[in-house]
């Protein structure tokens, strides 16, 4: 196949096993966010450019390099979504959701897009599922956000986890803080890495996530943000605190952690498992009271994270899923004209939910049983002369090696006792 016909850098196929995780991931965050009462919103693969510039922010990395935009025929700005609170906010706004309800708990399953540099647990197009709570400006929101995230990964017994967290306050105290880092950071100016000189005038607070070992350093001694916040925001963050220790939650303090979005405030977390190396964050997330008021909707206090499911599978321990299906029965047809029957046997037993595969290759017995076996099946139903001839079929299974003769209005209760 020629390069140019191959799937783009970044984006990956996902083949017959591995979209039985999938499955049994997608159905386990619909059932495990079904019990926090979160329903699930769906919002539409692609936006207004201007929506993600104006939340996400125009200096961050999404907005200034990875966007997937383009101007359609109609002269629109256009983006693949690239995050998705921006959506649910702009959705929250749009449909009035403040007014039928006053908290709004929403899940999503989605897919991003993002032009980054593709490696393991990083691509271009990449799956998260994330959940908004809009409405509450209380701590046991926040608590109850990280609470879940923290849960679902154990729920999935997922070892290794550290949850991070911090508080980076309101815009008064954030920007009482960005003077002091950069009052603290402006003597090392000429050692710092390009980029982070740059930062230095526009957003001193992003270096702080520097992965550069020598900035690491000089920003170890820096001072801490939490030192510069006001008084309900110290208490706001030590209430969530306390309330994810009533849960025996463990969380690490992180004094560097401030998230690289520009709409958050308060409480930031990030869920990070060691195992994964470079890219180690499973989720991330945090309050951004000021979002739903700057996209154009009332001041309206929120909090959400949002979580890729491919670092999520990175993590799991295939083994200890029970995930694999195995066909129940895989029907073998030796004649083409035993087809009407072969279909009839094949749909009913289908009806009682059982799996079942039928050849529709005309291959020889032979090798539909080296199919049967191929694809692990329980049991196989042979339909050939004799059986038609007394309205039989003979029925094997696969691991004991015995057979069964059983009467054609016998299969499905034959099945059924098993
Ligand atoms: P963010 O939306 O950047 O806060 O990311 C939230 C989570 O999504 C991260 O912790 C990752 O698990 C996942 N994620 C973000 N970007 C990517 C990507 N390019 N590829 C795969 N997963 C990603």
């Amino acid at each position: 196949m020629s390069e140019s016909l191959k799937n783009i850098k970044g984006t990956q196929d996902i083949l017959f096993d591995d979209n039985n995780i999938w499955q049994y991931l997608e159905s386990n965050i619909h059932n495990f966010l079904n019990k926090y009462g979160f329903s699930q919103i769906r919002t539409p693969i692609f936006e207004n450019t201007n929506l993600f510039s104006k939340s996400i922010g125009l200096q961050t990395d999404i907005v200034s390099k990875e966007m997937y935009s383009w101007t359609d025929q109609g002269g629109n700005n256009l983006t693949l979504k690239p995050e998705v609170t921006a959506s649910v906010v702009r959705a929250y706004i749009q449909h009035n959701l403040g007014k039928k309800n006053p908290i709004n708990k929403l899940y999503y399953i989605d897919t991003l897009f993002r032009r980054e540099r593709p490696q393991k647990g990083r691509y271009r197009q990449f799956n998260q599922f994330g959940v908004e709570a809009i409405g509450s400006a209380h701590p046991e929101q926040d608590a109850e956000i990280i609470a879940l995230a923290y849960n679902f990964y154990k729920s999935l017994n997922i070892k290794n986890l550290t949850l991070k967290i911090n508080s980076i306050g309101s815009e008064e105290g954030r920007n009482k803080y960005k003077v002091a880092l950069k009052k603290y950071l402006t003597p090392y100016k000429n050692k710092l890495s390009a980029l982070s000189q740059k930062r230095l005038e526009t957003n001193p607070l992003r270096i702080l996530d520097t992965k550069i070992d020598f900035e690491i350093k000089i920003i170890n001694s820096a001072p801490h943000i939490i030192d510069f916040l006001n008084k309900e925001d110290k208490e706001h963050f030590s209430k969530v605190l306390s309330l994810l220790d009533s849960l025996s939650i463990k969380y690490d303090i992180d004094h560097k952690l401030v998230r690289g979005l520009d709409y958050y405030c308060r409480t930031v977390f990030e869920i990070q498992n060691s195992k994964l190396g470079s890219q180690d964050a499973l989720c991330g997330g945090g309050r951004y009271d000021y979002l739903v008021e700057e996209l154009g909707g009332k001041p309206t206090p929120a909090i959400g994270f949002a979580a890729g499911i491919e670092r999520l599978i990175l993590s799991l321990n295939k083994d200890e899923l029970s995930i694999f299906k195995r066909p129940n029965i895989y029907i073998i047809n030796t004649e083409e004209k035993y087809l009407e029957s072969s279909f009839k046997i094949t749909e009913s037993l289908r009806n009682n939910n059982f799996i079942v595969i039928n050849d529709t290759l005309r291959r020889s017995l032979k090798s539909q049983m080296k199919d049967a076996n191929r694809l692990n099946a329980l049991y196989t139903i042979i339909i050939g002369e004799d059986e038609i001839k007394n309205n039989k079929v003979t029925i094997k299974n696969m691991d004991k090696g015995t057979q069964d003769y059983i009467s054609f209005d016998k299969i499905n209760s034959y099945f059924l006792k098993k």
